[in-house]
């Protein structure tokens, strides 16, 4: 099974009268389960691939297969379905809500998905939060904050993963601490990952890494 086909993608912004070329004839394809590590120097277009995979981003040319749909032909609502139910973002510290305990961040995720994967305490409690499940984003360490961010991805039980930056924002040890969580669940959960990451350990530690220097042709 194929979760993501890209082909021939062509992607450009415009900055003033000119056109910044991103993608230029960029394409990849991921196999469901397989994890892929996006490399390459700030300003690549790691983060612009993953909002293209997620459909925040709209495409020049070429064309993108996500999860069996063809980019294209979704509209946005139906891509925000999808978002809700079988693609989980880690985007760096987005998307728990400061006004919400961890816990409460967590089933409102799982009622929208409407499809959680087991308890809500169940998944705080296995990514290490258990006994925080009533403090708010801002009372947890950066490290567990990190942890919810992926409880938060992994209690919808998505098909295909994207997280941008998931350990950037960590020392060393905490690092490979959520490293350690995220490998786990996508491993357990059988779902597929992509990654952007400037952390070349952490890039090994999938399955295969596509280095965005030069716009990803090789
Ligand atoms: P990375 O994630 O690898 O740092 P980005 O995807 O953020 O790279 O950026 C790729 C290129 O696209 C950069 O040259 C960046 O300046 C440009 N870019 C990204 N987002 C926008 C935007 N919204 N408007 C104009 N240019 C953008
Ligand atoms: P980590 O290794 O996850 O980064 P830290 O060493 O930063 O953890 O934090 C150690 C302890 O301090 C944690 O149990 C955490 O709950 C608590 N803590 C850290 N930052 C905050 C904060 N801003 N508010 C409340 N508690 C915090």
């Amino acid at each position: 099974m194929t979760s993501v086909n890209v082909s021939g993608l062509r992607k450009s912004y415009a900055t003033g009268a000119e056109a910044v070329p991103v993608f230029t004839g960029l394409s990849l394809r991921l196999a469901s389960h397989e994890s892929l590590a996006l490399t390459g120097p700030s300003g690549s277009g790691k983060s612009t691939l993953l909002n293209i995979l997620c459909g925040l981003e709209g495409i020049d040319g070429g064309e993108v297969h996500v999860l069996g749909h063809e980019g294209a032909s979704l509209s946005n609502d139906q891509w925000a379905g999808l978002r809700r139910q079988r693609i989980g973002v880690v985007f760096q510290d987005s998307n728990l809500m400061p006004a919400l305990t961890l816990e409460e961040n967590l089933k409102l995720r799982a009622d929208l998905a409407g499809r959680s994967f087991g308890p809500v305490r169940d998944w705080l409690s296995r990514l290490g939060l258990a006994g925080l499940e009533d403090r708010y984003p801002d009372q947890v360490s950066g490290g567990q904050r990190q942890r919810a961010a992926l409880a938060m991805v992994f209690v919808m039980g998505p098909d295909l993963v994207l997280a941008d930056e998931p350990t950037g924002s960590l020392d060393r040890h905490t690092a490979r601490d959520v490293a350690d969580a995220l490998f786990h669940w996508q491993q357990a959960q059988g779902c597929s990952l992509i990654l952007a990451t400037h952390d070349l350990e952490l890039a090994d530690r999938c399955n295969r890494r596509l280095d965005l220097a030069g716009g990803g042709q090789q």
